[in-house]
């Protein structure tokens, strides 16, 4: 790959070394990392080698303002100064404008419950679901909603459920997409719906027109809780606010992660209408969750994708990627919205892809073996994406001969 210093400065030395003492106190649960990374700018990240990468991924739908955006950098910059942390016994304006922010994004009356990551989100939901008096829980296959106890029992994925069973919970699982199959699986001890309204994990996949109205319906007809999990592909990720706001239906909880803090880590459970009051006092908690920095800086994230237009960037970022990577040999399919792109391969090579792509300079990554997921923030430039396209396809001529 491009060798390009660091802003001038020596690259520091060798990945291998750091490699070698991740190895050494590192708890194994994602293998070896594949690079060193030491320093990002925009859509573009550079390892310790000095090695240059076009970011395809953005710490897998995190960095939607690419990397040290100047009013991210700005914005928790000037909070750590100002009020870095304060305990839950109390409240600060970021707070209280971000949870106002998102319930006027989504349209809705509610309340929010700030966590810290998408599965702390998520197990905030599912306790809410508690609160309904039912436990039962109909949930996709498919899906991803995080590794802890509670989010595990609602992700589908054996290999990382099996090793840890018996998981807490009452789940039906149904196949995603499928509305016919919902209508029969929800009844009337259903405390709630669980669906990805574009499921990330699977490969970017994205369920016939009409499903998510027909999950409303069905919840609705039975006083079961909606709740959609928007932890990868809310806050402008898909072109819109939130992946299920085409579809016109309002749900009863949803949950926010990834790119809603830029990369400072926050989570959020919105609770619409009602549903925000499933909570009461001593109900819930954590120590960091609504914390000042994190939401200072969820702020400038909103605040920089309305003021720089950034979801138009991402439909004609979203045109471009689907023409080029159409016209590659090799790509069946380009499944996804926004920047959530799925890139089905006609052979299951997605993880030699992976490999070949980053040693070419471009970082993807391999839900499936036949998927590639493109997930870049929100501010790479069109000269980016064709060049990082143009690598790619270079790759899959080698790789897919
Ligand atoms: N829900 C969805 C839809 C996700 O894609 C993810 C992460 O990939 C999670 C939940 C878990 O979020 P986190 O990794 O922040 O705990």
């Amino acid at each position: 790959g491009d060798t390009t210093p660091i802003h001038g400065r020596e690259p520091r030395p060798g990945g291998p070394e750091w490699i070698e003492r991740y190895r050494g106190s590192l708890m194994n649960t994602f293998g070896d990392p594949q690079r060193v990374l030491v320093h990002g700018e925009g859509a573009q990240v550079w390892d310790a080698d000095g090695n240059r990468y076009i970011d395809l991924l953005a710490g897998i739908a995190v960095n939607a303002l690419g990397h040290a955006h100047p009013a991210l950098v700005k914005a928790v910059s000037e909070q750590i100064a100002t009020l870095g942390h304060i305990s839950n016994f109390f409240t600060s304006p970021p707070q209280v404008e971000l949870a106002e922010k998102l319930l006027a994004l989504l349209g809705a009356e509610g309340k929010v419950f700030f966590a810290n990551s998408g599965s702390e989100a998520n197990e905030a939901a599912l306790k809410a679901t508690r609160r309904t008096g039912r436990t039962k829980l109909v949930v996709a296959e498919g899906s991803f909603h995080g590794r802890t106890m509670g989010a595990l029992a609602l992700t589908s994925k054996e290999a990382y459920r099996t090793p840890f069973e018996p998981l807490p919970g009452e789940v039906t699982w149904v196949p995603y997409g499928d509305a016919d199959a919902l209508r029969a699986a929800v009844d009337g001890e259903t405390a709630a719906v669980v669906l990805e309204p574009i499921q990330g994990e699977a490969g970017v996949v994205v369920p016939p027109e009409g499903y998510l109205r027909a999950a409303r319906d069905v919840t609705r007809e039975h006083g079961a809780l909606l709740w959609f999990d928007e932890v990868q592909t809310g806050v402008g990720r898909t072109g819109d606010w939130f992946a299920h706001t085409p579809s016109g239906v309002t749900p009863d909880l949803v949950t926010l992660a990834k790119g809603l803090g830029g990369g400072m880590p926050i989570g959020a459970c919105i609770g619409v209408g009602d549903a925000g009051s499933l909570f009461g006092p001593g109900n819930h908690g954590t120590t960091f969750g609504g914390n000042p920095v994190a939401t200072r800086a969820a702020l400038a994230v909103i605040d920089t994708i309305e003021r720089d237009d950034l979801l138009t960037a991402v439909d004609e970022l979203h045109r471009l990627f689907v023409e080029e990577f159409s016209s590659i040999p090799g790509v069946v399919e380009v499944t996804g919205r926004g920047l959530l792109l799925g890139v089905v391969l006609e052979r299951p090579v997605a993880a030699d892809v992976m490999k070949a792509a980053l040693d070419a300079g471009v970082i993807v990554n391999a839900p499936t073996p036949d998927r590639l997921r493109i997930a870049p923030p929100f501010v790479l430039t069109s000269q980016q994406a064709r060049d990082a396209v143009a690598a790619i396809r270079s790759v899959l001529a080698e790789v897919l001969p």
